[in-house]
């Protein structure tokens, strides 16, 4: 949509109060008095950069006020379809505040006679219902599931491909919603992550672990996903260390997973990889292969462990360049001497592949999906018998 600009004298009347609203402006140059319909009373004065007339654009009422240029102004003109396509385009927490800062103000404005046309202010009511609101009931039910220790956590197995024993467990967060089902990590975990709620949810994801590494031999590891906010508070590595403390858990039996994606910026990397170490913590590189970060970068990183992402084992047998690339990582991470998780694994035939590659680790539905605490105590004897 192409901007259109128009160009006012002083003293000319941009819009007056009862106009039908077509469209807002926003002031390129000069500055513009904003006058009560009623009285000529200036409401206020705005300036270079400042927008106006876009109430009764998003609410498709007439003018409520007048607009009239205090000096020569350049105007930018904003057409509604440019306000509510980037509206309904926006974070829906955004939509629903300025949904509700806009009833508010129309609340606050002298009624004259003529009545709002409902249709733009109830289509952004209903973008408002069907994502933002509904976003904001979905964080507070989370809110209530994790205060109430109703987020589950499961325990996939991870299998060592030199002895074919199950060596260690990935610990994942589950959701149980009574009305929605079971709701997808990748949703629950990310709207935890826009708030300080995933320091809690990871809270409960470490009390389990701590419990189900207690009761387990001690040459059995967890691995852990974190994020940014955990690793970004202070208190989170001395708390985490002091529980183990109290339970007798070396921590090297915990690997943290730092996912690819979260690498942004490598300094900062490097630093939480530092802290974790200092902290006694093996640390993992998830879904590797699939961020933004140039390998060279990541290799410099010193992580213990790199998780080759599901999707080159998706295709490791019928597919020469993922093939060739799981062996790059291999002998890469032989030099570097980092450990190799594969994940995804769900044939027989990509097991023996990843074997016959000597990857360290395989993850994934062949070997077993996420399981309870109560399940994995209740196959222990065999899981580690000698
Ligand atoms: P992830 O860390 O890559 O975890 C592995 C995901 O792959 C899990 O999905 C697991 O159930 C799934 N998976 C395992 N084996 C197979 C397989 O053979 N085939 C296929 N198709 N999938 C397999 P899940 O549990 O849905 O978790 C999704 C993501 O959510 C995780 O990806 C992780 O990034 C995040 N997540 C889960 N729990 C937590 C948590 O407590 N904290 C944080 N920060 N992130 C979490
Ligand atoms: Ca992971
Ligand atoms: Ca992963």
């Amino acid at each position: 949509m192409a901007f259109h600009l128009s160009f006012y004298q002083e003293g000319d009347y941009i819009f007056h109060g009862g106009e039908p609203s077509d469209r807002a402006y926003i002031i390129e140059k000069g500055s513009v008095d904003i006058l009560a319909v009623d009285d000529e009373a200036v409401i206020h004065t705005l300036t270079t950069g400042e927008l106006f007339g876009e109430m009764g654009v998003l609410d498709q009422s007439v003018r409520s006020t007048a607009a009239r240029a205090k000096t020569k102004v350049t105007l930018l003109e904003i057409k509604p379809g440019q306000i509510t396509d980037r509206l309904s385009e926006t974070d829906p927490i955004i939509q629903a505040l300025i949904g509700v800062l806009l009833k508010r103000l129309r609340a606050l404005l002298p009624k004259n006679g003529d009545q709002p046309t409902d249709d733009l202010l109830s289509h952004v009511a209903s973008v408002i219902e069907q994502s933002g609101l509904s976003k904001f009931r979905l964080e507070s039910e989370l809110r209530t599931a994790v205060n109430s220790e109703k987020v589950q956590t499961v325990f996939q197995p991870i299998v060592d491909l030199k002895t074919n024993r199950v060596a260690g467990f990935e610990a994942l967060s589950r959701w149980l919603h009574p009305k929605l089902g079971a709701i997808s990590p990748f949703e629950f975990i990310s709207l935890a992550e826009e708030t300080d709620m995933i320091i809690e949810v990871g809270s409960l994801v470490f009390n389990r672990a701590i419990e189900l590494l207690s009761q387990l031999p001690d040459s059995v590891f967890i691995t852990i996903n974190v994020s940014a906010r955990q690793l970004n508070s202070t208190e989170f590595l001395p708390a985490v260390s002091q529980r183990l403390a109290a339970n007798h858990i070396k921590p090297n039996r915990l690997k943290l997973e730092i996912t690819e994606t979260m690498m942004v910026d490598i300094n900062q990397t490097a630093q939480w990889i530092e802290r974790c170490h200092r902290a006694g913590f093996l640390v993992c590189a998830d879904d590797f292969g699939t961020g933004y970060s140039g390998l060279e970068q990541l290799l410099d990183l010193s992580f213990d462990v790199l998780k080759i992402d599901q999707v080159f084992i998706r295709s490791v047998l019928n597919n020469d360049v993922n093939a060739t690339l799981v062996e790059t990582m291999v002998s890469l991470a032989k030099k570097l001497g980092m450990q190799l998780v594969a994940e995804g694994v769900e044939q027989e035939s990509q097991h023996q592949l990843l074997t016959s590659m000597s990857v360290n680790y395989g993850q994934g539905y062949y070997y077993g999906k996420a399981m309870s605490i109560a399940d994995i105590m209740a196959q222990a004897s065999q899981l580690f018998s000698d």
